[in-house]
């Protein structure tokens, strides 16, 4: 379909979802939404959303369902237990943008396929932030005729939508590149604190790694210690940004994937257990960079491990 203006039902208008479906409603676009909390329709109401009672009555004129939801078994339950696939008009394309578990992804693109519907997942970055200002990168999964048909809808609330590759392959594209994330955040953290124990300044590290091939975005944009990056979190007390429990959940998401497909991913997994017990911790409120409070505590702490010795038997320089 190339027509301009669609019919969109949307389903989760929270932190990411709300803001995306009034940057369609801002593009022309008709959205019928709805949430379980009562609050947060009210609020999409004011930017034009028009409410559904329920999660069946906004999709059954839509040509479009758009879903942004916490996790998998939210997808799976809206498609097939509270009868999404069932009451929408034959054809219709569903796009689930929520970060899900690939396995859950590809059950609902092939719920969604056996029911007579077209199906993508197009999981985004950006965070809210990103979803405000239409500014999104998607990650897409699918078909390319879906994709095609899709794309102008997703270019009014993001600005790069990457065709990753069949069902699945946006939630997979997603959860690795956040596993480099995490991973590369703990080594930043961690090249840190070890420099304090050197007696490194920060500023003198990141003039040199953020030149070198140390340089990498956990470095140049969240930069986990304040001064070196006045914008990044660390200057506002971690502050989100990208929230702790966020980064751990698509971690775990990578950890599952990891271990379904027998990829050993050491360094993934390590960061999920990291950042599990960070999230749950002080890092409930906090943005993912402030992990490295926790590993410099956790390196004051440490029992001490035997030294490395060099080749006459002292300790290297
Ligand atoms: P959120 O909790 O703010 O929003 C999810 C919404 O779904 C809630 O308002 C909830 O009431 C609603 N919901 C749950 N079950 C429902 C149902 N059965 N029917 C109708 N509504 C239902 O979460 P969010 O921050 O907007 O994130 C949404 C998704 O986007 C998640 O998968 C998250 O991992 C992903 N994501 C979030 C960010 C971010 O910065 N917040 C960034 C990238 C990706």
């Amino acid at each position: 379909m190339n027509e301009t203006t669609r019919t969109v039902g949307f389903i989760g208008l929270g932190h990411m979802g709300g803001p995306m479906a009034a940057n369609l409603v801002k593009a022309g676009h008709r959205v019928n939404g709805f949430d379980l909390v009562p609050e947060l329709l009210a609020t999409a109401a004011e930017s034009g959303v028009e409410p559904a009672d329920t999660a069946v009555a906004a999709v059954t004129a839509a040509d479009v369902v758009i879903t942004m939801l916490p996790a998998g078994r939210h997808v799976l339950g809206l498609y097939r237990d509270e009868g999404l696939l069932a009451a929408a008009r034959p054809g219709t394309l569903f796009i689930d943008c929520s970060t899900i578990d690939v396995a859950d992804a590809r059950t609902a693109h092939e719920a969604a396929v056996a029911a007579g519907m077209r199906t993508l997942d197009a999981p985004v970055s950006g965070g809210v932030v990103g979803a405000e200002a239409a500014t999104l990168t998607f990650m897409v999964g699918g078909a390319k005729p879906e994709f095609a048909d899709a794309e102008p809808l997703l270019a009014a609330m993001g600005k790069k939508i990457v065709h990753c590759g069949g069902a699945g392959a946006g939630q997979a594209a997603k959860i690795c590149n956040n596993m480099i994330l995490g991973i590369s955040m703990i080594a930043v953290s961690e090249a840190f604190v070890l420099g304090e124990s050197l007696g490194l300044s920060h500023q003198a590290l990141f003039d040199v790694a953020s030149t070198a091939s140390g340089q990498c975005w956990a470095l140049t944009t969240n930069c986990p210690v304040p001064g070196p990056v006045p914008t990044s979190p660390a200057n506002r007390d971690y502050a989100p940004g990208f929230a702790a429990p966020l980064m751990a959940k698509d971690l775990g998401l990578a950890a599952n994937a990891a271990r379904a497909c027998g990829v050993p991913a050491r360094l993934g997994l390590t960061a999920a257990e990291l950042y599990a017990a960070y999230a749950v911790g002080t890092g409930a409120h906090e943005d993912f960079s402030g992990i490295v409070r926790t590993l410099r505590n956790g390196a004051a702490t440490a029992p001490t491990s035997e030294p490395h010795r060099d080749a006459k038997g002292g300790t290297p320089a």
